[in-house]
């Protein structure tokens, strides 16, 4: 093989374990990231909760003003009772503290049940505070070991960028550059084989005069199609 395509290949298999290091951080990153998610998420339910509660509060004391200023009227409406003379009026006050006291008595009915809405609430925030602490403390615990495991990752990753930095030495710049470039645009894949006259990055066939030339002379070509740098290598199958 052309001793500068042997070069290439080797500067890219050291790119490509820079490129598998890199996504190993990803990951654990990703990872942490799901679980400040997850975290904030709990966070977010504890504070729907709490406005539920308040909201209810809200209501239950606006329900407490006016079953005290009914019961005023119903006692009032009472000791008017005692100055009434006709049936006509008497009937008309009955009803007016009848309808009073149903309404107090429905009023607090209502006031009973959002006490027990909000009982069931409190105890629902209580159970969600307990599981973000304990979340918290497990986040806490990963944050670190996610710190130690990427700082153990980028110290591989420095040893290979000096090994990258040693092999890109090898190379012309000008064939660096190109290389370079195309791993940039050419989702990382700078130098390709071809096998059977097909380019084994884009994995179009070239032109067969192109791929004679290939596999007789110790040069290298451009994929007409990727333009990615083309050599000939037989893999051998077993
Ligand atoms: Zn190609």
């Amino acid at each position: 093989m052309n001793e500068e395509i042997v070069q290439l290949t080797l500067l890219q298999k050291i790119d490509h374990e820079i490129d598998g290091i890199d996504s190993e951080i990803n990951e654990e990153q990703a990872a942490l990231d799901q679980k400040s998610v997850e975290l904030a998420d709990r966070e977010a339910t504890i504070e729907t909760l709490q406005t539920k509660i308040e909201t209810l509060e809200k209501e239950r004391r606006t329900l407490e003003v006016e079953v005290a200023d009914e019961m005023v009227h119903v006692k009032d409406r009472q000791s008017k009772m005692m100055q009434v003379q006709t049936g006509r009026e008497q009937t008309a006050l009955l009803k007016e503290i009848e309808d009073g006291k149903k309404s107090v008595k429905e009023k607090e009915g209502k006031i009973v049940a959002i006490m027990e809405e909000v009982e069931g609430l409190t105890a629902e925030i209580e159970e969600n505070k307990n599981l973000f602490k304990g979340e918290t403390e497990l986040l806490m615990e990963e944050t670190e070991k996610v710190k130690k495991a990427i700082d153990s990752i980028n110290r591989r990753k420095k040893a290979q960028e000096k090994k990258r930095v040693a092999q890109a030495k090898k190379l012309k710049p000008a064939i660096l550059k190109k290389y370079d470039n195309l791993r940039k645009h050419r989702n990382g894949l700078g130098v390709v084989n071809v096998l059977g006259g097909v380019c084994q990055g884009c994995f179009m066939a070239i032109p067969p005069q192109q791929y004679n030339l290939l596999l007789r002379a110790d040069k290298h070509f451009d994929c007409p199609t990727c333009q990615r740098i083309m050599y000939h290598q037989p893999v051998d199958e077993e």
